[in-house]
């Protein structure tokens, strides 16, 4: 999904008029993407004359480093509620399995999307 770099946005608005679902709004002049509606057409990429539309890859160190502090607060939070220190691992177990689900997910959904490629 897009996202906007609040340092590049010059407020210019051409993002908010080229939208085709009227998806992005201004919020004291930057460029705001509500991400429920975008339908991932790439025109604010490529409109942008300040480079400030960014792709989700650019997010991937940024989100990782967030589930690692989410999990490490998960371990922490079920020693402190569960009263016993072995619940850290458990836990820890059950956010790795967490994880290795959504990497199934992944790997599933792209096979298939795969198939729809002409
Ligand atoms: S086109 Fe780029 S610079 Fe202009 S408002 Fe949108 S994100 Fe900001
Ligand atoms: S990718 Fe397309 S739909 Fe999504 S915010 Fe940009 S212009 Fe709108």
């Amino acid at each position: 999904m897009p996202w906007v770099d609040e340092e590049l946005c010059n407020g210019c608005g051409l993002c908010v008029e080229e939208c085709p679902v009227d998806t992005i709004v201004m919020n004291d002049d930057v460029a705001d993407i509500e991400m429920a509606d975008c339908i991932r057409c790439g025109i604010c990429h490529d409109i942008c004359p300040t480079e400030a539309i960014k792709h989700d890859r650019l997010k991937v160190p940024e989100e990782v480093r967030a589930n690692v502090v989410k999990t490490e607060a998960l371990m922490e939070a079920c020693e402190e509620y569960l009263g016993d220190p072995r619940e850290r691992q458990k836990c820890l177990v059950r956010t790795v399995r967490h994880f290795e689900n959504m990497k199934m997910i992944a790997e599933k959904t792209l096979a298939e999307l795969e198939k729809l490629m002409k």
